[in-house]
């Protein structure tokens, strides 16, 4: 029996690995568990294998992106570690990073290099990770004095847990809902799964007409309506295959539908949100002079060959009809998609759901029902946009429980303020947050 770790923490993926970094710098006896063969899975998979870390923006400006109440949920979590600190976290240990379109990556643009550079600090500092190792059962010590953790014949004690074991989706990276029936065996609620920033099926044919493998828009905008009101606006590209329609505007409009759990909707695609009607209208009839054929004139405004092909059959009456343009620009910017359905979970890029919000304390990740169990990570109901906001919420939740940790483990304070002889020049407590999480506390160690 493994009895004298500060920290055990379940799941080493995006939450757990920084979570791991983290308690190691801080000095912290910590075990990292991991339940498949190879920590960090699902990053590898980020950003399609070139992992978009975190959204360039204030920790305000993020915070109004996520939307409520996942927003104001993480609210301390950005204010510990913005975009900005995140990015010089990560330089400091030799991954400089980059922005594109807001979205911040690492400069090689590697997901492996994302990898590698935590398992290099967890070597460096010395922090245990134990591989195919999945936590089973929790049970709280007697007189709130820790906890006792079996992970197959292994039977671990500790003295704070953190639960850092994902959504539920992309199951083969490992992340199947363990965490959440471990905080449900505690008494915490769950709120119910469902898929985020997942593809939506439609039956609109020319959207990938026969013939054609996968169809793409860099930019278009989408308008999501429900019982007469707009929901929401959403903007990105577009990617359409023969199962679903992706890109980050249909992913984000999935997410809005999700977390409003909204049952009546529709979608309306202006195809070309950077034209006014007008604007398009002319584009349109230079289009039409030059070339006299609805396909080509569509791709002569920059629609792919496929898309063209199929917007001209779908709209065949307008052309047919000659002077098409004014009538045809309105079309092209409000065409209503036939939606039938909203891809599975399993496919979802993030889960909608997991264990309650209210039952965590926001300004420290721990669990409001169970002292010295703390959350960080999508195992929690917590969800964001495309654009590397999931990311951000596992490394900013992460690293506010392990602080969190880091402050109940300091000695408390002396109980009067009175001048000593002993007492330590200011900022230099063990303890003292500025000292223990400020910048050069991050430095690359050398090897
Ligand atoms: C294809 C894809 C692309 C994505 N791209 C991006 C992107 O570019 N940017 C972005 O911000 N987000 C992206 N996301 C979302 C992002 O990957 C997740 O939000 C993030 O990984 C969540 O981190 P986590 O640590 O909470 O969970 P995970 O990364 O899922 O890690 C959980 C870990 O816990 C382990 N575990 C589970 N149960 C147990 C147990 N009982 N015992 C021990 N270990 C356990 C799992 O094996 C896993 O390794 C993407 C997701 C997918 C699927």
């Amino acid at each position: 029996m493994v009895q004298n770790t500060d920290l055990l923490i379940v799941g080493a993926g995006a939450a757990g690995l920084w979570a791991a970094v983290a308690a190691g710098r801080a000095g912290l006896r910590c075990l990292l568990l991991e339940r498949r063969h190879r920590p960090g899975l699902k990053l590898l998979l980020c950003g399609n294998n070139r992992c978009n870390i975190s959204h360039a923006g204030s920790a305000a400006e993020l915070q109004a992106d996520y939307g409520e109440p996942v927003g104001s949920f993480l609210a301390s979590a950005l204010r510990l570690l913005p975009p900005a600190l995140l990015r010089e976290r990560f330089a400091a240990c030799g991954l400089p990073s980059k922005v594109l379109h807001d979205r911040i990556y690492p400069s090689s643009e590697k997901a492996d290099d994302v990898l590698h550079c935590f398992t290099d600090q967890l070597r460096d500092l010395e922090v245990p990770l134990l591989l195919n190792c999945p936590a089973r059962k929790i049970t709280p010590l007697a007189g709130g004095g820790g906890f006792e953790l079996q992970c197959g014949k292994l039977t671990l004690q500790t003295r704070f847990l953190l639960l850092a074991t994902g959504g539920v989706s992309y199951p083969k990276t490992g992340s199947v809902g363990d965490g959440q029936r471990l905080a449900a065996e505690l008494q915490h609620r769950l709120e119910p799964f469902r898929p985020g920033l997942a593809g939506i099926e439609v039956s609109d044919a020319w959207l990938c007409p026969p013939g054609s493998a996968e169809a793409g828009v860099p930019l278009v905008r989408l308008t999501l309506v429900s019982r007469g009101q707009t929901v929401a606006i959403t903007e990105g590209n577009l990617l359409a295959d023969r199962t679903a329609v992706r890109g980050s505007a249909f992913l984000d409009a999935a997410r809005i539908i999700g977390r409003r759990q909204l049952d009546a909707y529709e979608l309306v695609l202006d195809l070309f949100p950077e034209q006014t009607a007008a604007g398009l209208a002319q584009m349109l009839s230079r289009g039409w002079q030059k070339t006299k054929q609805a396909a080509a004139t569509l791709n002569a405004c920059g629609l792919e060959h496929s898309l063209a092909r199929g917007l001209a059959e779908k709209f065949a009456r307008l052309f047919a009809a000659g002077s098409f343009c004014p009538e045809l620009s309105q079309a092209l910017k409000s065409i209503p998609i036939q939606v039938r359905g909203i891809r599975p979970l399993k496919e979802a890029i993030v889960t909608i759901g997991g264990v309650s919000l209210a039952d965590i304390n926001p300004g420290t990740m721990e669990s409001r029902l169970q002292p010295g169990l703390f959350f960080a990570g999508e195992v929690m109901d917590i969800d964001g946009p495309t654009g590397g906001y999931n990311l951000q919420a596992a490394f900013a939740t992460a690293e506010l429980a392990v602080s969190s940790i880091c402050q109940r483990l300091a000695p408390a304070p002396p109980a009067k303020a009175a001048p000593s002889p002993a007492r330590r020049p200011a900022g230099k407590s063990p303890g003292d947050k500025k000292q223990a999480w400020g910048k050069d506390f991050w430095q690359k160690r050398p090897r």
